[in-house]
């Protein structure tokens, strides 16, 4: 926890030219400095920085933010690593908040076993290049699978000397408590002391996010068949292999700049791709795909590309990893290397530029590949092909999205040749009992539910009035508050001096309230206003508390809200170049600007039609009185849109 006075003198600090000029070339013209955005694709400047608003813009694709957010967006930090990165620029001393004696504890030890693994990594690459062993075998080792020196270097390779105890030693001497070299795994205890577990092999630093060396993935140079080829730390305080990708430190910054990520089995995949100039790329490294791997990767994109190398045994053991992606909502790419080859071998045989055709010639989406891989085997056996069929359909049953849901529907049907129907109406059941598996509302005391009585449908609640011009406004604004609520907007500094993070919710809640509106719909109105009695944590519990929701209509609104489509329109989504959840500070006021403006529209007309009814009645002041008003909602309907206007263009 940075503590307020820091993070405040760090804002007063950092000036936004000076550090977008870090990453950009900027042009200045105005009062404003320009470049080239960086955060889509243009050959003309259409991002705009300015010095005295402290502001970033982007003309061309609706970005923007402070200083604090562009380091976020564009170094992919958390708000926190963000200011320390500023932090570390303009000099500023981090003050953390006083911690407990017990988080002390567990970040002091955390701390030691990163300083420790550090320690380690320069030890192992010294050894790499320095020793005469660590050359002539490991060095020399990594030169022959291919690696130039710089990506050993990137990557922070390093040799381990063949001889029991040296690192054990060398970090004891060094003042390396044997507490944290056994917790990290690097060493291991035996009756006799401490000794090497990765002694006589090759390093592969397993770095966090930020960068920091958490663990190592060590391979042996041995051809004994007895000996495990890999070995990898043991799973610590600060290792986790659940959460973690090989790679991603290296790779964030080009996964959101290209969209894309391509995920690979293990270390050497990643290590031959990056010296193929394919910097997008991770990999799971050991276990099957997470659930938690997953959510990183969609931080920064929902673009995966899966790449297998020709074995069929392993296709098949990885496709349920496959089905998590697309219920995480990521849209997902295979593609198959030639029999006997993996991303590692076939870069060492083909140069760059073969290597992106042949990624752009075999990427095909992972349902058609699906189908495509499961048909070959159920050709002629109808008890085989239903099993297809169902298979298929529970694929696309986990895609959250609905109009992604329809092109698969529409995809396979041709390629199963099975009639469209007949897969949508599997698809809904599918969807309809998962989501109602274990989140049905409970029934009113008193009534028993009837086993017979089929869940209610949840597609279009009737109970929505489908002519409110409202409404869709509404529900847009519900589902950004049940799905982003918590997530920081941007931070203003209050009249205190002091700066304050301005989440989803609060924003929301202060431009509504400020305006003195109130939802039309009376089921949105509700849930608004339970949500603003919740003090909930994360939007997951928000999202939770209204799926489970005793009042059945309002659960049944929830789960209708939260299964839509995110609430833009068709285009704005096939075209969309950052992800959602990077877009807020876009999408969220413009949500909050359509409303008011649609509210402001309809109020205009009603005042008109009062004018001239007072017209008829030959009431002069009535009329007066009415024309100033409608004057006085004309200027702020002008003003919404040259706001709208700003946010869009
Ligand atoms: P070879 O030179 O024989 O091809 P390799 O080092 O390329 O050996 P492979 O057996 O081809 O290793 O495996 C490919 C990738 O799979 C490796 O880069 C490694 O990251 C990963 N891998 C294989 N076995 C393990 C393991 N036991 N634990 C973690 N990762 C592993
Ligand atoms: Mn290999």
């Amino acid at each position: 926890m940075i503590d307020k006075n820091t993070i405040h003198a760090i804002l007063a600090a950092a000036d936004i030219k000076d550090v977008i000029g870090d990453f950009l070339t900027l042009k200045k013209r105005g009062a404003n400095y320009w470049a080239c955005c960086p955060f889509h694709g243009e050959k003309t400047p259409s991002f705009s920085v300015s010095p005295a608003k402290g502001i970033y813009k982007c003309f061309g694709c609706g970005v923007a933010g402070n200083v604090v957010s562009f380091v976020m967006a564009h170094e992919s930090l958390t708000y926190v690593e963000a200011l320390k990165y500023l932090a570390r620029k303009y000099n500023i001393e981090i003050r953390e908040r006083e911690l407990t004696p017990e988080e002390q504890k567990e970040n002091n030890n955390r701390e030691s076993m990163m300083v420790l693994s550090s320690y380690a990594q320069d030890y192992f690459s010294e050894q790499l290049w320095v020793s005469p062993a660590g050359q002539a075998i490991g060095l020399s080792y990594f030169r022959e699978r291919g690696f130039s020196d710089p990506v050993i270097r990137k990557f922070q390779l390093g040799y381990s000397p063949d001889m029991r105890t040296a690192f054990s030693d060398m970090a004891l001497k060094a003042g390396y408590k044997k507490e944290f070299l056994v917790a990290t795994g690097l060493s291991i205890e035996g009756d006799h002391g401490l000794f090497d577990r990765f002694a006589g092999r090759v390093m592969f630093p397993i770095h966090s996010l930020s960068g920091r060396v958490i663990a190592f993935g060590a391979r042996t140079l041995r051809q004994d068949k007895n000996v495990a080829k890999y070995l990898n730390s043991p799973e610590s305080e600060i290792y986790s292999k659940t959460f973690v990708l090989y790679g991603i430190f290296q790779a964030k910054n080009t996964i959101v700049r290209s969209q894309q990520c391509y995920l690979v089995e293990g270390y050497t995949d990643v290590i031959s791709m990056h010296q193929a100039g394919i910097e997008n790329v991770v990999a799971s490294s050991g276990t099957s795909l997470t659930i938690e791997q997953i959510r990183l990767i969609k931080r920064f994109t929902p673009n995966v590309t899966v790449l297998y190398d020709g074995d069929a045994a392993g296709i098949k053991a990885s496709l349920r990893g496959i089905d998590m992606l697309l219920e995480e909502g990521m849209n997902v790419k295979v593609a198959l290397f030639p029999d006997g080859e993996d991303p590692d071998s076939f870069a060492r045989k083909h140069s760059s530029s073969e290597f992106e055709t042949f990624l752009k010639d075999n990427e095909q989406d992972f349902i058609s590949f699906k189908t495509k891989l499961l048909s070959n085997a159920a050709k002629n056996d109808p008890l085989r092909r239903a099993e297809l069929i169902k298979d298929v359909v529970r694929s696309i049953g986990a895609i959250p999205d609905a109009i992604t849901r329809t092109v698969y529907v529409k995809e396979c049907s041709r390629l199963m040749d099975i009639d469209e129907d007949v897969l949508m109406r599997e698809v809904a059941k599918l969807r309809r009992e998962k989501l109602y598996d274990g989140n049905r509302p409970p029934a009113p005391a008193g009534e028993t539910p009837t086993p017979e009585t089929p869940p209610p449908s949840v597609p279009l609640p009737g109970f929505i009035e489908p002519n409110s011009y409202f409404a869709s406004s509404e529900e847009e604004i519900i589902y950004y508050l049940l799905k982003y609520g918590t997530n920081p907007l941007f931070t203003r500094i209050g009249e205190d001096n002091e700066t304050h993070i301005v989440n989803v919710s609060e924003y929301i809640m202060t431009e509504l309230l400020n305006d003195d509106l109130k939802f039309t719909n009376l089921h949105y109105r509700q849930l608004f206003e339970e949500y603003a009695g919740l003090t909930e944590h994360d939007n997951q519990a928000y999202i939770k508390h209204f799926i489970h929701h005793p009042d059945a209509r309002l659960s049944t609104l929830a789960i209708h809200i939260m299964d839509k489509l995110p609430p833009l329109t068709v285009e704005d989504y096939i075209n969309s170049t950052a992800p959602e959840s990077l877009q807020l500070l876009h999408t969220i006021p413009k949500v909050i600007l359509v409303y008011k403006s649609r509210i402001i529209e309809v109020a205009a007309k009603s005042l008109m039609q009062q004018q001239l009814d007072a017209q008829t009645a030959n009431d002069k002041a009535q009329v007066q009185m009415l024309s100033e008003r409608i004057a006085q909602l004309h200027e702020t309907r002008t003003r919404l849109s040259k706001d709208l206007k700003r946010l869009i263009f």
